[in-house]
């Protein structure tokens, strides 16, 4: 063989390589631009979704106040935020196994999730329902109204981190049973080391959007909402505070048990 032919060959070679991976670079691209488009929820991506539908048909039950505020709140521009119905339902049943009293939510919007936690409350139990925006939690207050529960639902308006450290302060470290963590990603770790002194033992501490439409995959450089949740991803899987289980429920949900 030729040195003419050898250096042909390499030539041809490394062409085919280069359309191998330009076409592989730009499926891979669309791949992953679909997938972060998609989304585990039912009001997002799987909406037409038949499996979904069978899965909401044979399952799903909901209060009809809490249905009412789905169907508002899907008429809202930043809809795509609210957890789904059958997330809401898990973690609902999840408080009624552990009866739960007290509870904390960090980032309502209009408050789907924390009127399904409220309705699972005894009547002299409390959510403390922590946002910074008044004009979510107006959308959903007729709602929390007509379903029998805005008495326990307790909102303060100012940023969570604020409430976290007002409620310590005020010595209710260790009295609530159950957090749903689901504000400003940035902030998940400070939500959470808060939430853990907050929570009794047996206390569930659930952290939402934890695979954050599949970014946390390979999280970019600057994209610091991915880099947060990432990080404590890895945090809470040595962390031997709680026991854990991360679930494929909506865009992501870890439960972290404390012992
Ligand atoms: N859990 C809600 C549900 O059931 O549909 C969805 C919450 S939405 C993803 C996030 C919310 O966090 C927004 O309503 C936003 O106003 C709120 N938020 C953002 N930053 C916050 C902060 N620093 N403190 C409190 N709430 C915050
Ligand atoms: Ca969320």
């Amino acid at each position: 063989m030729s040195s003419h032919n050898l250096s042909r060959e390499a030539l041809i070679g490394s062409a085919t390589l280069g359309v191998i991976f330009i076409v592989g670079y730009y499926v891979g691209k669309r791949k992953s631009k679909f997938f972060r488009m998609s989304s585990g929820k039912s009001h997002v991506g799987k909406k037409d979704d038949p499996v979904m539908q069978y899965l909401l048909n044979h399952s799903l039950r909901e209060h009809p106040a809490l249905k009412k505020l789905r169907q508002k709140t899907l008429e809202h521009k930043l809809s795509l935020i609210m957890v789904s119905c059958e997330q809401a339902q898990f973690m609902a049943n999840l408080a009624r196994l552990i009866k739960v009293q007290k509870a904390i939510e960090i980032g309502v919007y209009t408050g789907y999730n924390a009127m399904s936690i409220a309705l699972t409350l005894p009547e002299d139990g409390k959510l403390i329902a922590c946002d910074i925006n008044e004009e979510y939690i107006n959308i959903g207050r007729p709602f929390w109204a007509l379903g029998g529960v805005e008495h326990k639902i307790d909102v303060r308006l100012k940023p969570a981190l604020q409430t976290l450290d007002e409620l310590l302060a005020a010595g209710q470290a260790e009295t609530f049973d159950f957090v749903f963590i689901d504000a400003d990603k940035v902030n998940y770790d400070n939500y959470y080391e808060k939430s853990l002194q907050l929570v009794r033992k047996g206390g569930i501490i659930a952290i939402d959007n934890v695979l954050w439409s599949g970014r946390v995959v390979n999280p970019e450089e600057g994209d610091v909402d991915t880099i947060a949740i990432d990080k404590l991803n890895k945090k809470l899987h040595r962390d031997i505070r709680v026991n854990l289980s991360m679930l494929t429920v909506g865009d992501g949900l870890t439960l972290a048990f404390k012992i």
